[in-house]
């Protein structure tokens, strides 16, 4: 099956000028999304990590059933305010303006090795500070595993000392 077919791509969505990739359509069908995180738990063989760790909310679409999938936990990284104990922040610049995502303090233990799993990597600014979130609780990043990668924005080279993995390629 080619996976590719299956993502809906919306032209000027949100915003003019971003071209987005829509995964509603690859969740929707059975064999797709079955198929696509069949594809991630590939990715993931034989690399040894302890937990799975996804910015919301796409990213637990994916990083969920891959948790399952592998027997590992899985820990989820919000927006400011939706994590109901104690949290730790990472603040980082947009376009225009400021963002944050956190973390629960005992999300991850010191020594951990984490996989980091998002729908799709544009600028890598998400994905990044997510590392940083793990990284504060001293956990290991071992990858990142995306679905979708936009390799024009180079992503890539924001993680570049990062074990970058990604399925669909744009
Ligand atoms: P970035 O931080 O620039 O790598 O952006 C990644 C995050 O934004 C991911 O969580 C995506 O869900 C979302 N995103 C960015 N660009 C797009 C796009 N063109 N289509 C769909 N989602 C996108």
């Amino acid at each position: 099956m080619n996976l590719k077919d299956k993502i809906r791509v919306i032209e000027d969505f949100p915003k003019e000028g971003i071209s987005f990739k829509d995964i509603t359509t690859l969740l929707q069908d059975g064999k797709a999304y079955k198929e696509a995180i069949d594809l991630c738990i590939k990715e993931l063989e034989g690399k040894e990590f302890d937990i799975i760790v996804a910015p919301e909310a796409r990213g637990f679409l994916v990083g969920a059933p891959l948790a399952y999938a592998t027997n590992k936990g899985f820990v989820p990284v919000r927006k400011p305010g939706k994590l109901p104990y104690e949290t730790i922040k990472y603040e980082y610049e947009l376009e225009y303006g400021m963002d944050a995502l956190e973390i629960h303090k005992d999300a991850v233990k010191s020594g951990q090795k984490v996989i980091i799993v998002d729908d799709l990597l544009a600028t890598g600014g998400t994905t990044l500070s997510t590392i940083k979130l793990v990284e504060k609780l001293g956990a290991e990043v071992v990858g990142v595993l995306f679905l979708i990668e936009l390799t024009f924005l180079d992503g890539r080279n924001t993680l570049k000392d990062y074990n970058v993995m990604s399925l669909i390629k744009y």
